[in-house]
Formats: C-alpha cells, sequence, structure tokens
C-alpha cells in the first residue's frame, strides 16, 4: 500500500465518513450532525477522566436521574454528591463538579459558556476539558486530545519522542488536522477510532479508514506507538485501620480532611500510610495513646486490605476494636452507623473494601 501524509481535507473526509457509519451510541452523546447538551458532555469527561465508558454509563444515568439539570446539581449538599460519586474514585473530581455546577447556575444563568477560556475559568475544567465541550456541544473547532487521540495521532506520524514529553508535538500535529466544520463528531470520531480500531495492543489497520494516511501503519510497527518513558515503580505504603465497634454494632467513621487524597471523604481512622511497617500493638499504643488493650473490650486482626492509587501501592491492615466507653476515645466531630446504613455517607472504595473484610471475617 502507498503511504500519503494525512492532509486536513483528506483525513478529516475520511474520518467523518466513517464516524456516520460507525458511531458508538453513549449515553451521553448525540448521533453524529448534531450537538450534545453541554451539561451532558460537562458530567460525562469529567466522569470519564480515568475510569472507562463501560464503569461511567450507569454513574452518569444516575447523575442525570437525581440531578436533570445543573441547576439541580447545583442545589444538591455536597455530600449526596459525593455519595453518589462513591466508586468512580478520584474524589477531588466530584468535589470540583459540584462547584462547577454552582459557579455555572451562578455567574452563567445556568448555561456553559462555549468558549474555552470561560470554560477553563470554571472549577474541575482543564484545557482537555474545556477544549472537548467547546467541540462536542457547541460544534467550535477546538482541538480535542485524548489518550485514544493520542494514540492515533502519534502513529499516524511515527512521532518517536516519549510520552508525556510527546504531548506538545502531538497536540501540534491534531491541530493541523482539525477540520472547521463538524469539529464535534470528529473529535468523538477520533475518540471512537482510538477505542474501537486503533487499539493499544492489536489494532485493526484493515479497518481503520486512514491507513493509506499513517505511517505506522506502513512501517508494520504500530504498536511501538505512542512511545512511552520507562515506569518508575510505585512504592507500597502501609497503615493500621481501626474498626471501632460499639456493643450494638454501630463503627466509627470520621471525614478526612478536605484537602487531599479523597479529600472530604468518609474513613474509618488508620495510622498514617507510610512507608515503614507498623505493628497492631504499637499502632493502638500511639493512636489512641494508651498502653496495651485499654478500654477495648474485643481486639482482632482481620486479612489485609490491597488496593493501588495512581502513584503508590497500599497495604492496610484491619484491626477490630470493642468500644464500651465511646467517650474516651481520642476522636473528634466523628459519626457512628450500622454497617447496613454506611451506604448513606460518602465512603470511597477502599473503605468499602476493608468494611467487606472486615464484614466478611469468621469471628466467631
Ligand atoms: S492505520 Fe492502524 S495504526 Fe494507523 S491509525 Fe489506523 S488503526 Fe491506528
Amino acid at each position: 500500500m502507498i503511504y500519503t501524509a494525512p492532509d486536513k481535507k483528506t483525513f478529516s473526509r475520511q474520518i467523518l465518513q466513517w464516524y456516520d457509519r460507525h458511531a458508538r451510541k453513549l449515553p451521553w452523546r448525540s448521533p453524529p450532525g448534531k450537538q450534545s447538551d453541554p451539561y451532558h458532555v460537562w458530567l460525562s469527561e469529567i466522569m470519564l477522566q480515568q475510569t472507562t465508558v463501560v464503569t461511567v454509563g450507569p454513574y452518569f444515568h444516575k447523575f442525570l436521574d437525581a440531578w436533570p439539570t445543573v441547576g439541580d446539581m447545583a442545589a444538591a449538599p455536597l455530600d449526596d454528591i459525593l455519595t453518589a460519586w462513591a466508586g468512580l474514585g478520584y474524589y477531588a473530581r466530584a468535589r470540583n463538579l459540584h462547584k462547577c455546577a454552582i459557579a455555572v447556575t451562578e455567574n452563567h444563568n445556568g448555561r456553559f459558556p462555549d468558549d474555552p477560556a470561560a470554560l477553563l475559568a470554571l472549577p474541575g475544567i482543564g484545557p482537555y476539558t474545556a477544549a472537548a465541550i467547546s467541540a462536542i456541544a457547541f460544534d467550535r473547532p477546538e482541538t480535542v486530545v485524548d489518550g485514544n487521540i493520542e494514540r492515533v495521532i502519534s502513529r499516524l506520524y511515527r512521532i518517536a519522542t516519549p510520552l508525556p514529553a510527546a504531548k506538545k508535538e502531538i497536540t501540534e500535529r491534531a491541530a493541523l488536522l482539525t477540520p472547521r466544520e463538524r469539529a464535534g463528531d470528529y473529535a468523538q470520531a477520533l475518540m471512537d477510532l482510538g477505542a474501537t480500531i486503533c487499539t493499544p495492543r492489536n489494532p485493526a489497520c484493515g479497518l481503520c479508514p486512514a491507513r493509506k494516511l499513517c505511517a505506522a501503519s506502513a512501517a508494520g510497527n504500530m504498536t511501538e506507538y505512542p512511545v512511552k518513558a520507562p515506569k518508575k515503580q510505585k512504592p507500597t505504603r502501609q497503615a493500621v485501620i481501626f474498626w471501632l465497634q460499639q456493643p450494638d454494632g454501630r463503627i466509627l467513621l470520621r471525614r478526612r480532611a478536605e484537602t487531599g487524597l479523597l479529600g472530604g471523604m468518609m474513613e474509618f481512622p488508620s495510622t498514617d500510610w507510610q512507608e515503614e511497617a507498623v505493628t497492631p500493638e504499637a499502632a493502638i499504643n500511639n493512636f489512641f495513646k494508651i498502653e496495651g488493650r485499654g478500654e477495648f473490650t474485643e481486639v482482632t486482626l482481620t486479612g489485609p486490605v490491597r488496593h493501588t492509587f495512581t502513584h503508590f501501592h497500599l497495604t492496610l491492615q484491619p484491626v477490630i476494636l470493642g468500644v464500651s466507653r465511646p467517650d474516651l476515645l481520642p476522636l473528634e466531630e466523628v459519626v457512628w452507623a450500622s454497617p447496613h446504613e454506611f451506604g448513606e455517607y460518602a465512603l470511597p472504595t477502599l473503605m468499602t473494601k476493608v468494611a467487606r473484610s472486615v464484614l466478611g471475617t469468621d469471628r466467631k
């Protein structure tokens, strides 16, 4: 096959013709040729950051059922948003979602602005999301580059610079190909191409509308792109986590600090997450400033809980502590809830794992 370097007109025409026939049907998306609702585009784009389309689908429906408009979301208590978000991870996004809904409602009369600069000024909206909303919801000729599009462009041009340094070059190349007409469909077409044809491990070049224009396909080394810098090893942190239980079965929960990882979410208290190991005995003594078993009527260990965050692995050792005198605990602003009430609190996936580990333990 003869390879020809892609030009804007040929490339976008072929991509859009392919999209007209093969566009994925997604809950937040309008059919080709029609603009999507900005509220839907914004909500889906925030949810899709670091999360797959399959996972996001049910959450998207749940949010729209609860808050059909951006004004409804702005009026909701933050805790309701965090609780509905639980399981999607990266909770700072949920907090910003709420802040952004309030900003759009109060400063823009409940209508998302179409201009990327105004979108960028809103909480939780970065350059990628601003470009995506502007293109998909308002059909402005913005260049949208997500992970899928990054892969397509780096293969089209065999970009040799490793990621993330290659991002600038990829965006510049992508900008030269972005058409002025149907920019929203074009952006979604490239996303779909990357998700369904130009996949990371087995690109189906035989089905690709860009095959004749693709340098990597011509060279037969598609999977070498995008080039990635060698990965750093993730450290493993560990901690002891306390399942404090009153005789009536209620468990102690407290809210994490507003900023930082899992900010504002509920948790079972734990020692600091650090690389050095700490024994349960020492953890209890240091955390509760007591010697030995102190006031606890029961001290039981359950199996460790493992979880992976973006930058580290975490191993938590749950310790079940029976509490007869909650007033003696050196903890403030806590709530006591039965496990069947946990769904009413914004518990992140990690804490749900801890609860499952403890509740699944045979403690007889
Ligand atoms: S021809 Fe192959 S490698 Fe090139 S963009 Fe299409 S699927 Fe990807």
